[in-house]
Formats: structure tokens, sequence, C-alpha cells
């Protein structure tokens, strides 16, 4: 019998199993169970547990003290607590969108949750080419919720500050601040740039002061504007979809942050979808298909958010000063400019530094992924530099096909 109350150790597939028999109030006491580490992130480990008999599986997520991408990132195992805590709140939320959590333990830092395995991770989903029609929709009620009800617009000063507090993840924080403020923007040694799309970011990314004062400014925004209780992560393999459903998963990177980082990554990420789709699909019907429905995505995220902000704002109780004449376009002007700063940001930093997508280093043709990635530069230049410009889903949308 392993001692599971004693003290925190990262655990085997046997031993998450037994954990699973004799920890969690979930499975019969006699059930039959195997268990599988199915993690392919870079922090965490994913069990899946199984009971073939009666037809019922889980998942415990156990965060390790040092990323699995790299042991130069030691992380506190705390950050499972905020992510089990945040996937509850979300919950609470936007129970349709948000997968269910069961038990949390803080001594050996794993929470259970509810198996998601007949979903797909999105960017999976979206490299072999799959549509999505209603994600826009999905994805739009769980940012235009899970954002405006967190900020100060709607909730109370002082629980709101609270919640700041509960939530501060510095050690998260520090990794985002570094991958995606600091690093891509010089010549870092853990950048990992393909050696055919090195010229272009030492002339147009390195050399460009103009750009590198924004991404300061932008830097300085993220680590002190507390706007909303950011998911912090949301790229598509985040995101976990089928035909008619998604689940947004892995909240591990959480804090009060700007709203629009959450909007500008999800932006990001299907700009890279794009991309794959661009280099990869060979019959132009089928490609323009795929790209048509990207391009549509992106368009009514932008503007399905905005709409779905403004319906909420209305609908919902207000600080007095937020019912001012101005002051909603004042506000939703100013998500919409930190989204297409942050698309920018995100944009560059998967080609740029050490965390990168699958939908680009993929691209097996060196021309066709050096041609890709400076594109997606080309259009992460735009959105820093002119970010106030970008304020409709057609303005995100002309940029890509101006580019592509
Ligand atoms: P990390 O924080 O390490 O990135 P994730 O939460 O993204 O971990 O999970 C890593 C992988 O584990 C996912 O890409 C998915 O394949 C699998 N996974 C995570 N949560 C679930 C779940 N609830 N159901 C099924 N599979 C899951
Ligand atoms: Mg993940
Ligand atoms: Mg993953
Ligand atoms: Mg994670």
């Amino acid at each position: 019998m392993t001692d599971f109350k004693k003290s925190y150790f990262t655990m085997n597939e046997e031993q998450a199993k037994e954990y699973a028999q004799t920890q969690l109030n979930y499975f019969k006491e006699d059930a039959e169970l195997s268990c599988k580490e199915i993690g392919d992130g870079n922090l965490n480990y994913v069990f899946r547990i199984v009971d073939e008999e009666n037809k019922d599986s889980i998942i415990l997520k156990q965060a390790g003290p040092v990323a699995r991408i790299s042991d130069e990132f030691k992380v506190s195992p705390d950050r499972n607590r905020i992510e089990s805590d945040i996937l509850t709140i979300q919950y609470n939320y936007v129970p349709e969108y948000t997968p269910k959590t069961y038990q949390y333990d803080p001594i050996m830092n794993c929470f259970a949750m509810e198996d998601l395995s007949d979903y797909t991770i999105m960017r999976q989903a979206l490299m072999e080419h799959q549509t999505f029609p209603e994600f826009a929709d999905h994805i739009t009620t769980f940012m235009a919720r899970t954002l405006l009800l967190t900020s100060d617009v709607v909730m109370n000063h002082k629980e709101k500050k609270a919640l700041v507090k509960n939530f501060i993840n510095p050690e998260l924080c520090e990794i985002s601040e570094d991958l995606v403020y600091t690093e891509p923007f010089y010549q870092c040694d853990r950048n990992e740039v393909f050696p055919k799309t090195l010229p272009f970011v030492e002339k147009e990314i390195w050399q460009d002061e103009k750009l590198l004062l924004e991404t300061a400014k932008l830097k300085f925004a993220f680590m002190t504007n507390a706007q909303s209780l950011i998911h912090g992560d949301l790229h598509t393999g985040s995101i976990f979809i089928k035909k008619n459903d998604t689940k947004v998963i892995d909240p591990e990177f959480a804090f009060y942050g700007p709203a629009g980082y959450d909007v500008g990554n999800v932006i990001a990420n299907l700009i890279f979808a794009y991309a794959n789709g661009k280099a990869m699909i060979a019959d132009i019907a089928t490609q323009d298909a795929f790209c048509q429905y990207i391009l549509t995505t992106i368009e009514q995220v932008i503007d399905l958010f905005k709409t779905k902000v403004e319906q909420l704002w209305n609908e919902t109780e207000k600080d007095r000063v937020a019912t001012y004449k101005g002051f909603f376009t004042y506000y939703i002007n100013g998500i919409l400019k930190d989204t297409s700063a942050v698309a920018g940001l995100e944009l560059s930093r998967r080609i740029i530094g050490l965390a990168k997508v699958a939908d680009i280093t993929s691209i097996d043709d060196e021309e066709k992924r050096a041609q890709a990635e400076i594109q997606c530069l080309t259009i992460a230049k735009q959105f820093i530099l002119q970010r106030e410009t970008f304020q409709t889903g057609k303005d995100f949308v002309d940029q890509v096909t101006r580019v592509f």
C-alpha cells in the first residue's frame, strides 16, 4: 500500500491506478482498473484511469516539480490548486464549455476531472483540416462570460481583489513574461529560429526598434492590468472539440490580466491553422474551403465576442461609472486593441521562441515552412504596431488575406 497522505511525489501509472482505487471516491470498490499516462503537454502528467467492465473512466492530472519541456522551468506544483479552482469558477460561469472536476489533493498536487477522450484536441483536428462551424459561438460565450463577469465592471471590488490575490500565480506568469513578451524579441539563447526564417527575424524583428518599444509597453501592461480572470493559455492545444461541442481545459496559467490576452491567443492559433491549410492542402478547392472556414471563424470570434460582451454588459448590474455614456465603447475597444497586440505576440513567440506549434513545424517543405513563418511574422508586426486599427472581425481577416 502506497502512502499518499504523507508527502508529494510524482506518480507512475501503477501508483496513479492505486490512487484512483484508494483515494478517489469515484469507482466501485472492487472495480478492475487500468491506467495510462496520456499527457502531451509541456508541464504536467495526465493519467487516464478506466473501469472497462462498468464503461467508466476518469482523468487524473498531476503537476510535476519541473516542466517536461525543460527542467530549466521550476514551477511550484501548487499551480494544480490554481487549475482546479479556476476550472470550478469557469464551470460556474460556463458549464457548457468547461469540464467537470472532482477531487483536488493538495498533498499529491493532483485533481480528478471528467474524461474527454471522445473529443479531439483542436490543434490536431485543425491539422487534419476538420471544420467546426459552432466553435466561434462556443468560445465567444466562454470568453465573454469568464472575462466580463470576473471584472471590476460587474464584480464587487473587494471580492474581485480577493480573487486577484488568490490567483497571483507568479511562476507561471514569469514563463509568459519571458517566453511571450521578452525572449522572442532579442537574440536569446533559448530561441529556436528555423534557419531559413532567421534573416527575416534578424532584420525585421530584432532590429526594429519601434516594434521593440511596443513589446515593452505591452509587457508592462500584461503585468499590471488586473482586468479579468484570464485563462492565460487559450491556444488550440487547450481546447477539446467535437462536431457540436467544445471544452476549454488547462487553465493553470490563469491570473488577473488583460482580457484581450485570451481572445488574442485564439485568433493567433486560428491563423496558424490557416497557414497550415495554405501550405499542406494540395487540392485548391479543398484548401479554399478550409481556409475560408478559418477566416469566417476569425471574423465571428471577434464580432460575436463584441456582441456577447455588450449583451452581458447591458443585462448585468454594473459599477455606476461604467454606465456613463461612451464607457462601453472605450472598454471594448481597449480589449480589441489588446487582442490584436497579443495575437501578434503569440504569432511571434511560437515561431521565434522555444515553444513551437505543430501547425507550423509539421510543414515539411522547407521553403513553404519559411514562407508560412514569414507571413505569420508580417501579420504579427502589423497586429502589434497598428493595434488600435483592428476593431472588427473584418479588420483582422483583411490583414490575413493581405499577407497570404
Ligand atoms: P499540460 O498542462 O501539461 O499542457 P493538458 O491539460 O493540456 O496538460 O493535458 C495534456 C493532454 O492530456 C491533452 O492534450 C489531452 O491529450 C490529455 N487530456 C488532458 N485533460 C484531459 C481530459 N479531461 N480528458 C481526456 N484527455 C485529457
Ligand atoms: Mg496543455
Ligand atoms: Mg496539450
Ligand atoms: Mg498546461
